[in-house]
């Protein structure tokens, strides 16, 4: 069976996850998981699920974990595994997953 990994950011503490203002200042040249505030403040979306396998986040937080987290958060990298197959009927196929 074909194995993946991704690697998603995911935080350790409770009170919530977030970027430090520093790693969210950074980002914002490199990717574009955030937007602007009618007050031009910088808002980070990396909270956000879909976000959280951004690769320019992820090497954050791998190098620098502690500069990456926000005040009350303590971010670290995961791997997730994603194992598939692909089951036959008769010839006629479709993929199904494993762990
Ligand atoms: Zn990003």
């Amino acid at each position: 069976m074909p194995l993946h990994t991704y690697k998603v950011v995911l935080n350790s503490r409770y009170g919530g996850f977030s970027v430090s203002r520093e790693c969210a200042k950074e980002l914002s040249s490199v990717c574009s998981h955030h937007t602007y505030l009618e007050e031009g403040e910088l808002q980070d979306l990396h909270e956000h699920e879909e976000y959280r396998e951004c690769p320019d986040l992820v090497a954050r937080v791998e190098s620098a974990p502690e500069w990456a987290s926000g005040p009350y958060s303590k971010l670290r990298v995961e791997e997730v595994l994603l194992r598939y197959g692909i089951k036959d009927h008769d010839g006629k196929e479709e993929v199904y997953y494993g762990y």
